[in-house]
């Protein structure tokens, strides 16, 4: 564990989790005129990278940043931040600007992943299902993007559902 349980308690309870586990979390204390800020080893750090770090056990690597999934700078959902490089976020941010339309939830992009770990379907099936590029699915695909939610978020709609694909599967 990256954090004690004392920091954890102080953490959450500057957090709104109000809206749910998909809903943005507004953090609810300081903020650095963006990014929600916490105070922790010695010096104020942004919220939702420690967020990140608390939900996955582990730090950012070094050179790594926090990136909002949401373009929600003061969400501290941790299903909403995935680590990437400056370049990664940059493409990222490209990509919504082009494609500001498509929001994707997380359980949407979960339901991607367990399509793809099933094989049953490709990235450019994907992409199309979805409405995002071919090169936004691959990367979802290699984890690139949004690696902080993983298959097992994803909601069914039946209890043993998997729904099929419209085309294509097995
Ligand atoms: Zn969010």
């Amino acid at each position: 564990m990256v954090y004690n349980d004392a920091t954890l308690k102080r953490f959450w309870s500057k957090v709104d989790k109000s809206g749910g586990t998909e809903a943005c979390w507004p953090w609810l204390s300081g903020n650095d005129g963006k990014y929600g800020t916490f105070w922790v080893d010695g010096r104020y750090q942004k919220a939702h990278r420690i967020s990140f770090q608390i939900a996955n056990a582990r730090r950012i690597s070094d050179g790594l940043m926090a990136c909002h999934s949401c373009d929600n700078p003061i969400c501290v959902n941790p299903s909403h931040v995935w680590e990437g490089n400056n370049a990664d976020n940059m493409i990222d941010a490209s990509h919504k600007g082009r494609l500001a339309h498509i929001k994707l939830s997380p359980s949407q992009i979960a339901y991607m992943k367990l399509l793809i770990a099933h094989g049953k379907a490709q990235t450019g099936e994907l992409a199309q299902l979805y409405g995002v590029s071919k090169s936004t699915a691959r990367r979802i695909k290699s984890g690139h993007i949004w690696s902080a939610i993983t298959q097992a978020e994803y909601r069914p709609v039946s209890p043993d559902g998997f729904p099929a694909l419209a085309k294509g599967g097995q």
